[in-house]
């Protein structure tokens, strides 16, 4: 299974910053040594291409992302200062993601992972939310551009709404976005998504569980993808410093087996990304993520790859 990573998808963050930057080398590492990933399965992306970027995003906020020129109020938006390696980390996992969705269409396991990305609150004109470049929009468009895919249904299971996505997308029919989220929680704007499930406070593994193997069949059966991006954002956790949600550890791996399988079954091509997890640690933040990489392995190793 091809896996995207690059050691500078870590940056430093000024001192006692909420975001976990650490999560992105511990998921690597524990994946490695959990078995769950093979060194000669790590792929090292470069910077995606600006003209690449402009497919889903305006040149006026490019301008200004590539001089060093966002306002105070812009950067407060992203939640991150601006850096030459906050714009290289955001070009990296944007390709990352573009590799990675190659890998999935291009190799028999017909899974492909980047441990990063997912970054879906990155609006056509800014960036807002820790999302600095929205990953699987660029790449969506550029697949389309060259001719790899025509449709492609994004599966956005972070508990944060997929605003940025929904916005770039809004009225493409070939682009199906599905969005679970709470209800409450950010962003206050939620652009509609093409299948939006708002999610009350507190909601738990059986009743998230159950709207998903609902809404699941429904959004691929709408959407004929040739693709699939999942973001498996880990906030949907008990405990989530920003998730408002209660589903367990056991809850987390049902979600993402139920997607595997769903996906993988119908031989569809799927793209894996991180998105969010605010544990209370680094460490926990990166074990969370790792669920759906045990989840992809486990229905790779029944059908007899590595
Ligand atoms: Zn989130």
């Amino acid at each position: 299974m091809h896996v995207s990573y690059h050691p500078d998808y870590v940056i430093p963050l000024p001192e006692g910053h909420a975001f976990p930057m650490r999560k992105y080398p511990i998921l690597r590492e524990r994946l490695l040594a959990e078995g769950l990933l093979f060194e000669d399965e790590l792929h090292v992306p470069g910077e995606v291409e600006w003209d690449t970027v402009a497919l889903a995003h305006d040149a006026s906020y490019l301008d200004k992302l590539r001089d060093g020129t966002l306002s105070e109020a812009e950067q407060r938006r992203i939640g991150m200062p601006w850096s030459p390696a906050l714009v290289r980390r955001a070009r990296l996992a944007v390709q990352g993601t573009i590799d990675a969705a190659l890998a999935a269409l291009d190799s028999p396991e017909r899974i492909a992972a980047n441990l990063a990305g997912g970054t879906h609150h990155a609006l056509p004109d800014a960036g807002e939310g820790y999302c600095t470049l929205n990953d699987v929009a660029i790449a969506t468009r550029w697949l389309q551009r060259e001719g790899f895919v025509s449709r492609v249904l994004v599966c956005d299971l972070d508990v944060h709404h997929g605003n940025g996505t929904a916005q770039i997308f809004a009225g493409d029919e070939r682009v199906f976005t599905f969005s679970m989220h709470g209800a409450k929680n950010f962003p206050m704007k939620k652009p509609p998504s093409s299948l939006d499930v708002p999610l009350a406070d507190g909601v738990g593994d059986a009743e998230y569980l159950a709207l998903l193997a609902e809404h699941l069949p429904q959004a691929i059966a709408r959407a004929e993808p040739e693709l699939v991006f999942f973001l498996g954002g880990v906030d949907v956790v008990a405990g989530d410093r920003f998730g408002r949600l209660a589903l367990t550890e056991g809850g987390l791996a049902a979600r993402d087996s139920l997607v595997i399988e769903t996906v993988a079954g119908m031989a569809i091509p799927l793209c894996l990304v991180l998105s969010g997890g605010y544990a209370r640690t680094a460490e926990r933040t990166a074990e969370l993520h790792a669920s759906a990489h045990r989840e992809a392995r486990r229905w790779l190793r029944a059908r007899g790859f590595r």
